[in-house]
């Protein structure tokens, strides 16, 4: 399992290999292919089913049983999470920040999956794409405490600290019931990874947005 860069993206083996979805994480240099449906991103853990999806609408994921509905969230330090059900035959992007990590809004998607398109957890493929690391994600007392459940191993929190998003994330969608080796994980970091990356944290306002994106294809 691994995420590996082609042509400006990034790409995880998992999602790859299984043959039944289209997927890319975009960087500074490269888009995925267009059209696809886009949320407006508030860092809420609202997750929603794609025949909701209306321009404009206020989530920050978006899930589909459909084939070549192409779902994308967008990312400038936060995660892109792509989570694909070959079984079953879903998919959902998410966009996760501190906010929505803290909110649990891994655990959401699966549970929608459930909810939606019967999709068992343990048929789940995950990939957390490229995103700020723990190298450079220092925040406040006020955040890093919120992560208490997901580094319950940690006495820091209560303190300015570096916390790993992609990590807690992780952590949520093994609570959640998906199997370790079906998850995929960026190791790269947008701030400190170069100009391959947009980065809020680097850039400020004027950082761009990349855009991670899955479509399903049909059942063959
Ligand atoms: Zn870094």
């Amino acid at each position: 399992m691994s995420v590996f860069a082609s042509n400006g993206c990034y790409f995880s083996s998992l999602l790859a290999e299984s043959g039944c979805a289209d997927h890319c994480f975009g960087t500074a240099q490269a888009d995925p292919p267009r059209p696809w449906l886009e949320l407006k991103q508030v860092h809420s853990a609202r997750v929603i089913p794609a025949e909701q999806w209306q321009p404009g609408i206020e989530a920050d994921g978006i899930a589909t049983s459909v084939a070549d509905t192409r779902l994308a969230v967008k990312t400038a330090d936060c995660v892109p999470l792509l989570l694909l059900d070959p079984v079953r035959r879903a998919a959902a992007a998410v966009h996760a920040g501190w906010r929505g990590a803290a909110k649990g809004i891994a655990m959401g998607a699966v549970r929608l999956l459930g909810e939606r398109f019967d999709s068992r957890p343990e048929d789940l493929l995950a990939a957390l794409g490229p995103a700020i690391g723990e190298c450079c994600y220092e925040v406040g007392p006020e955040v890093a405490v919120q992560f208490r459940d997901w580094f319950p191993e940690r006495n820091d929190l209560d303190r300015r600290t570096h916390i790993d998003l992609r990590r807690a994330l992780e952590r949520q969608l093994v609570a959640a019931g998906l199997e370790a080796e079906h998850i995929d994980l960026a190791e790269v970091c947008t701030c400190c990874g170069g100009a391959q990356f947009h980065s809020w944290r680097r850039d400020g306002a004027a950082a761009g947005r990349m855009f991670s994106v899955i479509a399903l294809r049909k059942a063959g």
